[in-house]
């Protein structure tokens, strides 16, 4: 399969991306329906632009969700700590008949499924906020949520909304941390969170000062 990575995002597609100018003409079904079959075929990429009237919206119908590409991996997984409650964001019946399958034949954690787990847990780990705020509040105000992990939504977010005065005036305020180390002791995923604010903040003011993006 051909990929073609983007730019400087990091970001590798398949080098067939969809279009979704032209899925304006048709009516939300069948545009679902060519998106579907897209994704499941191998599209990776799908250009569309606030300009194409309703084709964002169509975009958004057919294919929100599927954040979890394995459901019984995510159930086995879980399954294995019994004092943890798993919720399952559910939006489509499919999606509900999935877990309820699962209530009647729970799916083991066999090697298979440790396996996609675990190729997951590679490409995730490292200093990646996933923006939860469990290590807030923080006592002089840091938006930590947003803040730490700015380097990322400058690049894969609408740039405009990260480099307005307000969102500035956010990251301006990680130079009063006083590296109590609070946020890092509750960060569940064991990241040195005040580091990392810091490496946010310096690449935010290498942007503003005209680093390319
Ligand atoms: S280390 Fe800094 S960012 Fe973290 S809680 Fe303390 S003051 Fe806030
Ligand atoms: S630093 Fe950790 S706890 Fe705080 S928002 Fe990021 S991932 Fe969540």
């Amino acid at each position: 399969m051909d990929t073609v990575t983007l730019g400087r995002t990091g970001l590798t597609v398949n080098k067939n991306g969809f279009g979704a100018l032209p899925i304006q003409r048709v009516s939300r079904e069948e545009a679902a329906r060519l998106l579907t079959r897209a994704l499941e075929g191998g599209m990776t990429f799908f250009d569309t632009a606030r300009a194409y009237s309703d084709s964002e919206e169509k975009i958004g119908y057919a294919l929100s969700g599927r954040l979890i590409r394995d459901s019984t991996a995510a159930y086995a997984w879980l399954a294995q700590y019994p004092e943890v409650l798993p919720i399952w964001g559910i939006q489509r019946e499919g999606e509900l008949d999935e877990f309820l399958s699962y209530v009647q034949e729970p799916p083991a954690l066999d090697q298979r499924r440790l396996s996609l787990i675990q190729a997951d847990r590679q490409q995730l780990q490292g200093s990646f906020c996933r923006g939860c705020g469990y290590c807030m509040p923080c006592p002089v105000g840091i938006e930590i949520n947003n803040c730490a992990r700015m380097s990322l939504m400058i690049r894969r977010a609408p740039q405009a909304a990260q480099l307005t005065e307000e969102m500035q005036a956010k990251m301006a305020k990680i130079a009063d941390c006083l590296h109590c180390g609070q946020c890092a002791a509750k960060c569940p995923y064991g990241l040195d969170t005040p580091k990392l604010l810091e490496e946010n903040y310096k690449d935010y003011q290498e942007i503003l000062a005209g680093k390319p993006v």
